[in-house]
């Protein structure tokens, strides 16, 4: 038993850990009992008990949810009876053992280090019903009430059911893929299933998709293409927005670059503003020191448009002379423009 009990330590250890919860369940899989695959079929409605699936009795079982109960009673952690329904046509509450109670297999055990907001979303979470699930039929199969087949069957009390018995058939097939309209249908739907296909490669189930409501899928296309749109005209007004700035922000360093250089020619004052106020050219006259127009800035934009029209400085460079070298050869000319439209 003491052995049995280490082992459920570490298992518990690690799924509080992991999720701020442990579960008898999350020990079960720590311990290699059950599998994720197992507990998703059983989650489905597809086993008759967890114990069904395990390689020991239910008594084994019962030791291990003792033993961790045990565990964290001694570690401080909350109880929290969880409600534990199948995926199922019913949502049958899901067996663990059946015989006896079975309250232990129930408990989930919270972390002390949750704040009570946090344990609240958390109770609420493990608490609420699960999707209802349906599998995407991989061979021949027979409907448990009609003995008919179909394309898809879901698991009732009474064995598989067809989507017209378990009157699911009204529902239309949305493909995973686009996860805002699969969020918005399954909101806008009164019923909706989770679509499940059985990966024999993984051994497991994967999700396929979502049955929904025609009506709710037509209105999540809606809401899509509407964002959409949406989001159309937010952008034309960010990029008004964006130009009617750059608009006001040359019209004020134009009449910066006058009032420091009151010989500058208007139109050669208006030419570098616009130059300096390029969206993203990264140029002097965007700076941050520039954006507010400070004489330096205006200064350093004034100065590199004198440079590149009205010196040799170009066809320097382009001749190979270093920027160093080059800007001294022309500094004398540079200072020269600079002084005459100081006045
Ligand atoms: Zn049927």
């Amino acid at each position: 038993m003491s052995k049995l009990r280490r082992r459920v330590v570490t298992a518990a250890e690690a799924a509080l850990a992991q999720h701020k919860y442990v579960s008898t369940v999350d020990v079960l899989v720590g311990l290699g009992w059950l599998t994720s695959a197992h507990v998703e079929r059983w989650r489905q409605g597809r086993a008759p008990s967890l114990a069904k699936l395990a390689p020991v009795d239910g008594a084994r079982l019962r030791d291990v949810a003792d033993l961790l109960g045990e565990w964290a009673r001694e570690s401080g952690l909350t109880p929290s009876d969880t409600s534990y329904l199948s995926g199922s046509r019913d949502r049958a509450p899901l067996i663990f053992v059946g015989d006896g109670d079975e309250a232990v297999f129930r408990t989930h055990w919270l972390s002390p280090d949750l704040s009570p907001a946090r344990r609240e979303q958390m109770v609420q979470r493990q608490n609420k019903a699960p999707d209802l699930t349906v599998v995407a039929a991989a061979g021949a199969w027979t409907c448990a009430e009609c003995a008919d087949t179909g394309p898809y069957q879901i698991m009732s009390d009474t064995g598989p059911l067809c989507l017209t018995c378990a009157d699911l058939d009204h529902l239309e097939f949305l493909p995973a893929g686009d996860a805002a309209l699969s969020r918005r249908a399954k909101k806008e739907s009164a019923l909706s299933a989770i679509v499940v296909r059985f990966n024999a490669r993984r051994k497991r189930h994967e999700r396929v998709g979502i049955l929904v409501e025609e009506q709710a899928l037509a209105r999540a296309e809606e809401q899509c293409l509407a964002d959409e749109d949406a989001r159309l005209r937010r952008r034309e007004r960010d990029t008004a927005r964006r130009a009617a700035q750059d608009v006001e922000f040359q019209a004020r360093m134009a009449a910066e670059i006058q009032r420091l250089f009151p010989h500058c020619p208007p139109e050669r004052a208006t030419e570098i503003a616009d130059h300096a106020a390029v969206r993203g050219s990264g140029r002097v006259g965007r700076s941050a020191a520039a954006k507010v127009l400070a004489a330096e800035a205006v200064t350093l934009a004034v100065i590199a448009s004198i440079r590149h029209l009205d010196t040799d400085y170009d066809r320097l460079l382009m001749a190979g002379t270093p920027r160093k070298e080059a800007r001294a050869a022309i500094r004398p000319t540079l200072d020269r423009v600079l002084e005459s439209w100081r006045g």
